[in-house]
């Protein structure tokens, strides 16, 4: 069947826009994978090497992560049927929560079906109009429209920049009573960073942050979407990795990436929860995350526990791939995680180099 072109009005600016995003390297086309994201990959039934996927190790196909996910079809079918707090809250979701709360050494947990949803549902929970969020200048899309969506004033820093921080803390910390209408209350202020960060692969400097949230008391809330699985003794991220657990009161990431599965997360104390579970639109006004990525996601996580070989093994791998990009003359950033970047230049350059590659 054909679709009718719609002629209606109104929508008379797109043909140029996307002009000018052709014209500029920009417009993005999809590529259709036929299968499962393993290291080779079919693409228009030619096999290609993966290299660009998140499934760091190996969990989105692999057997055990794939039965969990069966089993719990098999148990709860496909869709949990409503939002969490109608219900759609599974028993499943709440072991898949405590399960993250014990990897997170947090008290509690909450699993949302994205982890772009947690960031825009969390941010706008926690400030407000009238409050203040310090911003790293390369932080996920996520969380710059979770703190657009919120109202507060965004303060972007520089990327990484633990000095601009301060100077920005500083700059805001002259909030005084006397000033204020009778019977306001401070506002609240919130420090965001992705802890790894999604496209050069380098680390926040949380020592540093987690220290001046303290001195100037501030919330905190770090991303670990592509630390979770990847970073840390026990593969709980970055925080573990610094040492720094328990000193963050609000703790995002993913279930997507590492984990292999889909959803994503908000662990802290639990008065932070029960909060959330009422306040966070992205939890409240979704429906509930699907069974069989709830139950993949804590297969996932049992071989995150028991199995720390494919964490070494990703590292190693990683280090192959950057010595031998660079070896090649190929200019690639530095990376404290499983993310590779490699500077080509202008997008149509990148553009070329992919293709050569997928070639
Ligand atoms: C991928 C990503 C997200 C979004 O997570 P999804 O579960 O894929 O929606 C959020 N933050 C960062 C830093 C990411 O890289």
């Amino acid at each position: 069947m054909r679709c009718a072109r719609v002629s209606a009005t109104g929508l008379g600016w797109l043909p140029e826009a996307l002009d000018g995003l052709r014209d500029r390297d920009l417009l993005r086309v999809l590529t259709y994978c036929q299968g499962a994201p393993d290291p080779e990959v079919e693409i228009d039934g030619v096999p290609h090497l993966l290299l660009a996927s998140n499934n760091y190790l190996g969990l989105a196909n692999d057997p055990a992560v794939v039965a969990a996910a069966h089993a719990a079809l098999d148990a709860y079918g496909v869709g949990a049927g409503a939002s969490r707090l109608v219900t759609g809250s599974l028993d499943l979701h709440r072991r898949l929560e405590e399960r993250i709360a014990a990897l997170k050494h947090c008290e509690d947990a909450m699993v949302f079906p994205t982890g772009f949803q947690a960031n825009v549902g969390t941010i706008p929970a926690l400030v407000g109009r009238g409050d203040i969020v310090f911003s790293d200048e390369l932080n996920h899309a996520s969380l710059i429209d979770g703190c657009r969506l919120s109202g507060a004033e965004v303060v972007r820093y520089a990327h990484a920049d633990a000095d601009a921080l301060e100077a920005a803390l500083l700059e805001r910390a002259n909030w005084r009573m006397t000033d204020a209408p009778i019977g306001a209350s401070p506002p609240r202020r919130l420090i965001v960073t992705d802890t790894v960060f999604s496209m050069d692969g380098d680390l926040a400097p949380l020592p540093a942050i987690v220290e001046l949230a303290e001195r100037h008391g501030c919330m905190v809330m770090v991303d670990e979407a592509h630390a979770t699985g990847v970073l840390g003794p026990t593969g709980a991220g970055a925080l573990e990795h610094f040492g720094l657990e328990g000193r963050v009161p609000v703790v995002m990431g993913t279930l997507s990436k590492a984990l292999g599965a889909q959803g994503g997360y908000v662990a802290g104390d639990r008065d932070l929860c029960d909060y959330l579970r009422t306040r966070d639109r992205g939890f409240v006004f979704t429906t509930a995350l699907a069974p069989a990525a709830a139950g993949a996601a804590m297969a996932s996580l049992d071989i995150v526990r028991d199995q720390p070989e494919r964490r070494a093994r990703l590292h190693a791998l990683v280090a192959r791939l950057v010595g031998g990009a660079r070896d090649l003359g190929y200019t690639v950033l530095p990376t404290d995680s499983a993310v590779v970047g490699v500077l080509i230049g202008e997008a149509a350059d990148a553009l070329a180099v992919g293709a050569s590659l997928r070639a």
